[in-house]
């Protein structure tokens, strides 16, 4: 747990407090109510297949430079996470594709105080040619299955999610339910098993 020594919301020196069944941080000052629960990110990635190729990035930075996977990267706090993977599969690789279902998620208790939630999205490719800044991503392309046993350093995790897509029918993982509850709440998104 990463020590925090003032409130990030009033900057009160921070006390500790029981809540939820263990101590915690927290903030002593009146109407403040400011509890630190730990650090939490959420990543997103996306499989875009055309016919029975799937679409690769190579990334250029550390960490794991020259290593290939599916598009994808941290959600921003403020923005719905079926957006955060178009808008990846988007800077990184050139191509527009839509979100059609959920294909897997991978909870991960990282470094010290931080848990990471990967959720990996099957895409709709709608349109544009692969290509990237050459820099943050190196190359780009699509790929088969058996290319990429010939290739190098590919994510373990981003052949099996492609894997699964190539399997399972699209519409067959979880689905975004317009309709349910919470339907017309900003920033909300329910996906759920289909019928
Ligand atoms: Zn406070």
């Amino acid at each position: 747990m990463t020590i925090m020594n003032y409130c990030p919301k009033c900057a009160a020196p921070l006390t500790t407090k029981f809540d939820g069944g263990r101590e915690r941080s927290a903030c002593p000052a009146d109407g403040c109510g400011f509890i630190h629960f730990g650090e939490f990110s959420i990543g997103c990635a996306g499989v875009v297949l055309q016919d029975d190729r799937a679409l690769l990035v190579q990334r250029g930075w550390q960490p794991f430079a020259g290593s290939w996977q599916i598009p994808g990267g941290y959600v921003e706090h403020d923005e719905p996470l079926a957006e955060a993977v178009e808008r990846e599969v988007l800077e990184e690789a050139g191509v527009t594709a839509v979100v059609r279902d959920v294909l897997a998620f991978r909870h991960l208790l990282g470094g010290p105080g931080s848990t990471n939630m990967y959720v990996v999205f099957r895409l709709e490719l709608v349109g544009g040619e692969p290509k990237c800044d050459g820099d943050e991503i190196k190359d780009v392309g699509f790929f088969t299955l058996p290319e990429m046993e010939r290739m190098e350093a590919v994510q373990g995790l981003s052949k099996w999610a492609i894997e699964k897509a190539l399997l399972v029918p699209h519409g067959r993982g979880l689905l975004r339910d317009h309709l349910g509850p919470g339907a017309n709440r900003p920033g909300w998104q329910l996906f759920g098993v289909p019928h």
